[in-house]
C-alpha cells in the first residue's frame, strides 16, 4: 500500500466562552489517501495562535515526504517528520503537525487491518471512557450563573467531574502571563465561583481547576492551597507557565493540592523531567499537540512506570482530538479521565457522519475499524 494524496481541510467552530478569545476560529484536519482506496483522517493541533492558513501551508510543504510511502510504517514516518525540523525546533509546532499525519496513518492502519485502533494498541482495558466536562459554563459571568449552569449542564446530564478556571480577571486564558500576579478582588471572585459550584454539585463531585499557566510561584502556591483547603479541588492545573520546571518543584513541595500538567508539553522528552522529579500527580498529553497516537501511548507507558495517571487534554480542537485520545486511554491501565467540551459537542457532531455516544459522562467508542468515525468531507473547507 502506498500514500497517494494528502488533503488539508478546515472546519469552523464557534464558542461563546470568554476564554475562547485566545483560541483559533478554525481547526485543521487532514485526509491521507492510498492506492488501495483506504483513507485516514487526522487532526492537527492549532493551539491558541496558529491559523489554518499557516498549518495548511506546512502540510503542503511536507506532503512530498509522505507520497509513495507505506502508511503502515507509522514509527519511521513519525521520525522522518520529527527530524526534518531539528534545526528550527522539533516540538510544539512540529509535533502538532506530526500529530495530524500520525493519527491519519493509524486510521489507515486500523481500516486496513479491519480493527479499531485500541485493539492495535493492546486491546481494551475498559469498555467506556470516563470523561470530565469542560466548557459547561459558556456565557456565565457571575457565581450565580455558574451555579445555575452546574445544575443544568453537569448534574442533570450525569457528569461526576468538571473543570473550570474561575479567575476571570486573567482572560484571555493561556496568554495572560505578565508578572504572575492576580488582584485580591480577582482572587475573591474566583473563590466565590468555586464555592457556588461546590454548593450545587456536592462534596463528592470532582472539581478540577485550570490555572492556564498564569501565576508566579507565591501566587500559585496561595491559590492552590486556598482552593484545596476550602473546596477540596481534584487538581490544580498548569499553575505556572509550562517552561518553569524548577518553579513547579517549588509549588509541588508547598501544596497538598494535586498538580496536573502537560497540555503544553511535547513528546516523551518533555514529560520525562516531570515524571523523574515527581512534579505532577496527573499528566495530560494532548494527542493533537504532543505527537499523535504513537507519542501519546509512549508517554502513557512511561507514566505507568511512575504510577502517574494519564488524563488527556482535548480542547479546543475538533472531534479527532477526543476520538484519538479515547483510543489511547482505552488501551492503558493508568487512566484517570478524558477531558471533553460540552459546548463544542454539537459542532463536532455536525462534522461527524456518526455522532458521539456520550452517556452519563462516559464516552462509548464503537467497534468500527481505525478511529471508528468518519468526518463529513462535504462540510469541510478545502484548503489546497
Ligand atoms: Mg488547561
Amino acid at each position: 500500500m502506498k500514500i497517494t494524496n494528502i488533503k488539508p481541510f478546515a472546519a469552523q467552530f464557534i464558542s461563546l466562552s470568554k476564554s475562547a478569545e485566545s483560541h483559533p476560529k478554525k481547526w485543521v484536519c487532514i485526509k491521507i489517501e492510498t492506492d488501495e482506496g483506504i483513507h485516514g483522517w487526522g487532526e492537527i493541533g492549532t493551539g491558541s495562535s496558529v491559523s489554518e492558513k499557516l498549518m495548511s501551508t506546512a502540510v503542503n510543504e511536507v506532503t512530498d515526504l509522505f507520497i509513495g510511502e507505506n502508511p503502515m510504517d507509522t514509527e519511521r514516518l513519525w521520525h522522518k517528520l520529527f527530524r526534518k525540523f531539528s534545526y528550527v525546533g522539533s516540538r510544539g509546532f512540529t509535533t502538532s503537525l506530526i500529530s495530524g499525519f500520525d493519527i491519519a496513518l493509524w486510521d489507515i492502519k486500523g481500516k486496513y487491518s479491519n480493527m479499531p485502533i485500541y485493539d492495535l494498541l493492546g486491546g481494551r482495558f475498559r469498555d467506556t471512557v470516563r470523561l470530565y466536562c469542560n466548557s459547561w459554563f459558556d456565557g456565565c459571568d457571575t457565581a450565580k450563573d455558574y451555579a445555575k449552569a452546574a445544575k443544568t449542564n453537569l448534574l442533570d446530564k450525569g457528569y461526576s467531574a468538571c473543570k473550570l478556571d474561575p479567575f476571570l480577571e486573567m482572560v484571555p486564558f493561556h496568554t495572560m502571563y505578565q508578572d504572575g500576579f492576580i488582584s485580591q478582588e480577582g482572587e475573591e471572585e474566583g473563590y466565590e465561583i468555586v464555592s457556588a459550584v461546590r454548593d450545587v454539585v456536592g462534596p463528592k463531585f470532582e472539581i478540577l481547576i485550570d490555572a492556564h499557566g498564569h501565576y508566579n510561584v507565591p501566587n500559585a502556591i496561595r491559590l492552590a492551597n486556598n482552593l484545596y483547603d476550602r473546596f477540596k479541588i481534584g487538581w490544580f492545573e498548569e499553575p505556572l507557565p509550562p517552561e518553569s520546571i524548577k518553579g513547579l518543584k517549588q509549588v509541588k513541595e508547598n501544596t497538598d493540592a494535586p498538580i496536573c500538567v502537560g497540555e503544553r508539553l511535547y513528546t516523551r522528552y518533555d514529560f520525562l523531567p516531570i515524571l523523574e522529579n515527581g512534579l505532577a500527580d496527573y499528566i495530560m498529553p494532548d494527542t493533537v499537540w504532543t505527537g499523535g497516537i504513537s507519542e501519546t501511548i509512549k508517554i502513557a507507558n512511561m507514566a505507568e512506570t511512575y504510577n502517574v495517571p494519564v488524563s488527556p487534554h482535548v480542547i479546543p480542537g475538533g472531534p479527532i482530538e477526543l476520538i484519538s485520545a479515547a483510543h489511547v486511554v482505552s488501551a492503558i491501565p493508568n487512566f484517570y479521565r478524558l477531558e471533553h467540551s460540552l459546548s463544542l459537542m454539537p459542532k463536532h457532531n455536525n462534522y461527524l457522519k456518526e455522532p458521539y455516544k456520550i452517556i452519563n459522562g462516559e464516552f462509548h467508542l464503537n467497534n468500527n475499524p481505525g478511529l471508528g468515525f468518519e468526518l463529513d468531507e462535504k462540510k469541510l473547507e478545502k484548503l489546497f
